[in-house]
């Protein structure tokens, strides 16, 4: 069984928008810009100036949150014809990767119009169709450039790497990439071309996701040691290597942080002795995943053979994350205890002060539609609000919002921009 959660710090701005709100107004989506501001400086300072930063957009692709990220990242990596739109929409100008499996000609259309930086090609097939495509849009001639690419590679995922800490994807069956060994033939076939539109820049692998600083600097290492010798092997320049994402965000302590100094200082390393190479990360998750609050309130508390639930306004619908992930959803009790309108029959539901703990539920007929359990909650009752922590990343956006049709959060995003207010009404 995993620890129940740390204790959860609510910032004052976030806890006064949600004792604010009207219970029709809940459950609600507020979004710490500010916060998310300082942490990016944070990592961005971490960084060496040889460490491009990349933002992955399928963490969080919320406009505010893409807009509020620009000043700290390089650019972003989109992986779908939606987010490529949706994203240059955003943040005008900046740099994009096109990354993903299964890219349509339409995709990679429209991502050679719209002049992304790099296309992370995935299969023979997915580099043929960029080459044919890029012919007809003319790159490489006339004075227009070959379009930039990085080869995408499922490389083995080094030793050392503690079973069960990390999501690991490489060095193993998937449909991500091309085989080390293909690698190779795709390389000449890149850079064979006599007048080309392609230009090969290097390496990209994304080969695991929950690691910490050491183990994200192992697999860093070992892809670009990789890199470093395909590329000698081909007589071959290697200006850039693509690490990954896959920073951890420990749900269990949400007080904690990935180690960005650690990482930085072995990236830099790491780039010292490859002079000539810059590495990226793209890393999602850890990057947004603090920023973001699920607010509700409780509308019903009860005891079911022996054990305390309160069911929540909302749920894993909104906020599917402690499903797909398997924990318990951080959050912090906000007890309502002025009311000034409640009459004594108001009380009936409130939990006992010595009842132990509570399993917080959402609206939803499966039994699946738990966002935390063993939460110490004494004295809980209808109307108290409850803030769920680290849910700025792979939580709207990966929920099922209409399974069972009720109605959508609202969101907010406060401090939207440097000293302002509230973003957006
Ligand atoms: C999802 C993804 C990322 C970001 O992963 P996080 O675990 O959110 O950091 C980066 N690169 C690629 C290719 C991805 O698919």
């Amino acid at each position: 069984m995993t620890p129940a959660p740390g204790p959860v710090t609510v910032p004052a701005a976030v806890e006064r928008l949600v004792r604010s709100l009207p219970p029709e107004k809940l459950p609600a989506y507020v979004y710490d810009l500010a916060a998310l501001r300082d942490h990016a400086a944070r990592i961005r300072t971490a960084l060496g100036p040889r460490t491009e930063l990349y933002y992955a957009a399928k963490a969080n692709p919320e406009t505010d949150v893409l807009r509020a990220l620009s000043p700290y990242v390089d650019g972003y990596e989109v992986s779908s014809g939606g987010e490529l739109a949706h994203v240059a929409d955003a943040v005008p100008g900046r740099p994009l990767a096109f990354g993903g499996p299964g890219k349509t000609p339409e995709e990679t259309s429209a991502a050679l119009r719209t002049g992304v930086a790099r296309f992370h090609v995935e299969s023979a097939r997915d580099l043929r169709q960029l080459a044919r495509l890029a012919r007809e849009n003319g790159a490489g001639t006339g004075g227009r450039p070959p379009v930039g690419v990085l080869l995408r590679v499922n490389l083995p995922v080094p030793g050392g790497l503690p079973a069960g800490s990390a999501l690991t994807m490489g060095g193993s069956p998937s449909p991500f990439g091309v085989d080390p060994a293909d690698a190779e033939d795709l390389l000449r076939e890149l850079t064979g071309d006599g007048r080309p539109v392609l230009r090969w820049y290097g390496v990209h692998a994304h080969l695991a996701s929950g690691l910490t600083a050491p183990q994200h600097l192992a697999l860093a290492r070992s892809v670009v040691t990789w890199s470093a010798a395909l590329a000698a092997r081909h007589g071959l320049p290697l200006p850039e290597v693509n690490v990954g994402g896959g920073m951890t965000v420990d749900y269990t302590r949400p007080a904690d942080r990935f180690d960005w100094a650690a990482l930085g200082a072995g990236l830099d390393r790491l780039a010292d002795e490859h002079p000539g190479t810059v590495l990226r990360i793209e890393p999602g998750r850890a990057l947004t995943a603090y920023c973001g609050w699920y607010a509700t309130e409780v509308l019903d508390v009860k005891r079911s053979h022996g054990e305390n639930f309160a069911v929540l306004r909302g749920g894993t619908h909104h906020l599917r994350t402690p499903a797909t992930k398997g924990h318990d959803q951080p959050c912090a009790v906000l007890p309502v205890r002025d009311r000034p309108d409640e009459r004594p029959g108001d009380l009936v539901g409130a939990l006992a002060e010595t009842a132990g703990t509570v399993t917080l539920t959402g609206q939803l007929c499966t039994p699946k539609d738990v966002l935390a359990r063993g939460v110490t909650a004494p004295g809980l009752r209808p109307g108290d609000r409850v803030a769920f922590a680290l849910a700025g990343a792979y939580a709207w956006n990966i929920s099922h919002h209409d399974f069972l049709m009720h109605p959508r959060p609202g969101f907010h995003f406060l401090g939207a921009s440097p000293g302002g207010g509230p973003g957006r009404p």
